[in-house]
This record gives C-alpha cells, sequence and structure tokens, in this order.
C-alpha cells in the first residue's frame, strides 16, 4: 500500500489550518499550501508534532500556473495523491459602485482562478481514483448580499466549475463537491470589519469586535458562528470513502443561514 497524500490550500491559518489538523487521520501525508511561508512552516511542524502524520509545506501561489504546477512537482513521488481540498481564498465588503476593476479581478483570481489552476493539475495528475476533491465556496455565494457582488460572484462560480469536475471525474472515481461555510471568526473578518462598518448603517456604532457577533444574530437561525472544526469535519467525510457514491454536492454548514 503506497501512502496516501492529500494537499490543502490557504493551509498556514484559519479554516485551511483546521482542515489539515482534521485531516491527519485521514491521510498519511498532508501538503500544506499557502502563499504565506513562515506561518504556514509553523503550522506544518504543529500538525506534524500534534497528530503523528507526515506533513509536507509549500509556499504556493495559487493564481500562479507556475506555483502550482511546483507544488504538484513537490507532491510527486511522495506516495499517492487522493485528496484535494481548496482553501484558499480572499473576501472583502463593498458596495459594487466602489469595486474597481483590479479588486474585481483579484477576487476571481484567488478564489476562482486559485479553484480552477489546482484542480486541473490535479485532474492532470491523477486519471483515475478513487480520489476526491473539495472546494471552499462560501454562503455569501447564495445571499445576494449588496456588499460582496465580487465575493458572491467569485464563490458561486467556485460551485459551478464542481459540478463540471465532479461530472469530468465520475467515470474516474474522482469526486468533487463543495462546502459552503457560514459565518466563522477568522482573520478574514477580522481584516473586513472596518469596510463593513463603513458601508452598513447599522453596525456603524458598534465597537468592532461586536460587529460579528450582531452579523450571527442578524442572520444565522440557529444563532452561534460556525467554528473551523465544524467545516473541518464536514470536509473530512466528503473526502472520505464514507461518501463515495456523492458527488457534485454542495453542502452548507451555516446554522441554516441558507434554507
Ligand atoms: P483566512 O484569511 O484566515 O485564510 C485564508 C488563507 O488563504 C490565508 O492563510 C492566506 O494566506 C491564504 N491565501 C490567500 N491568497 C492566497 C494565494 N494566492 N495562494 C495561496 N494561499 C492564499 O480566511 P478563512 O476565514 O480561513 O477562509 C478560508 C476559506 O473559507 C476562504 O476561501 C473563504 O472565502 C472561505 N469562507 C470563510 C468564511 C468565514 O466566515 N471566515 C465563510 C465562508 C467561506
Amino acid at each position: 500500500m503506497t501512502d496516501r497524500i492529500a494537499i490543502v490550500t490557504g493551509a498556514a491559518q484559519g479554516l485551511g489550518a483546521a482542515i489539515a489538523a482534521r485531516l491527519a487521520s485521514e491521510f498519511d501525508v498532508l501538503v500544506l499550501a499557502d502563499l504565506q511561508d513562515e506561518p504556514l512552516g509553523i503550522r506544518a511542524q504543529s500538525i506534524e508534532n500534534e497528530h503523528r502524520v507526515r506533513v509536507i509545506a509549500h509556499q504556493t501561489d495559487v493564481t500562479s500556473p507556475a506555483s502550482v504546477t511546483a507544488l504538484y512537482d513537490a507532491v510527486a513521488g511522495q506516495g499517492s495523491l487522493t485528496g484535494l481540498v481548496n482553501v484558499a481564498g480572499i473576501g472583502g465588503f463593498d458596495p459594487i459602485v466602489s469595486i474597481d476593476e483590479a479588486l474585481w479581478d483579484r477576487m476571481f483570481a484567488v478564489n476562482t482562478k486559485g479553484t480552477f489552476l489546482m484542480c486541473q493539475e490535479f485532474l492532470r495528475r491523477v486519471p483515475t481514483g478513487p480520489a476526491a476533491i473539495v472546494n471552499i465556496s462560501s454562503i455569501g455565494a447564495k445571499q445576494g448580499h449588496p456588499l460582496l457582488g465580487h465575493y458572491a460572484a467569485a464563490k458561486a462560480a467556485v460551485i459551478e466549475f464542481s459540478h463540471v469536475v465532479a461530472r469530468t471525474g465520475a467515470a474516474n472515481e474522482i469526486r468533487c463537491n463543495t462546502v459552503m461555510p457560514g459565518l466563522i471568526h477568522t482573520d478574514m473578518w477580522k481584516s473586513s470589519i472596518p469596510a463593513l462598518k463603513a458601508v452598513t448603517p447599522p453596525l456603524a456604532d458598534l465597537p468592532d469586535d461586536q460587529v460579528f457577533e450582531a452579523m450571527v444574530q442578524q442572520s444565522v437561525p440557529m444563532g452561534r458562528p460556525q467554528e473551523p472544526e465544524d467545516i473541518a469535519e464536514a470536509v473530512a467525510f466528503l473526502i472520505s470513502d464514507r461518501a463515495r457514491n456523492i458527488t457534485g454536492q454542495t453542502l452548507a454548514v451555516d446554522g441554516g443561514a441558507v434554507l
């Protein structure tokens, strides 16, 4: 039996780090990829120490075909590549009238093109499975939120692209599903709060540390945020053989926000 390998992008922090830690019991080798080199190395070391799984850290820019190719080259020969989780992403809140071309393009470059390049190279290198891909979208893809024109469009494209990957891989036992996380208090949120307050009058007067909780109370029927571990659990199921007949699906882990 050769070692089973999974790649997780965006793994230096937040959701990607939690998903990588959860997958330690599902795979023999984890390849953690992220733009941020130093935090990635620290994260890889701590997952390796804590979970006794072999971890390879690889600085990667998912928007760059050359960087994605270098990542897959680093994986070659290490075992059998059977899993991919595309978590790398960027967010932001802006009204349509103030989204400039560079911001629109950046949102699609990381969230959508990054997912495309990673899936394309996976399909080139893994002609037959069993293998599985999980792409991380967002409930933002389904809500028509007035401040998410760029992000919502980029994340909705991930869902439809995943359908195409699912149909492409189906006959060769390669599955592809999407997870739509709800509100998780990660760095992505922390950096978006000043912009969110500036364009959302009911939130403007709240201290920064109360804005996220106010959003949760407004939009999540179960009244609590999601934890990175909640998303990681869904990913662990979808990427495992326990989900061997599930492909092309989109699973919201959001406390009922999108119904
Ligand atoms: P985060 O900002 O904490 O982490 C994102 C990671 O992606 C970072 O480590 C960053 O360095 C990496 N990254 C960014 N650009 C990259 C690139 N070009 N190449 C490689 N890596 C890159 O964000 P998070 O909250 O952990 O979000 C992770 C994913 O979950 C994103 O796709 C996000 O859209 C999605 N999501 C987050 C939430 C939430 O509430 N936090 C909700 C729904 C969906």
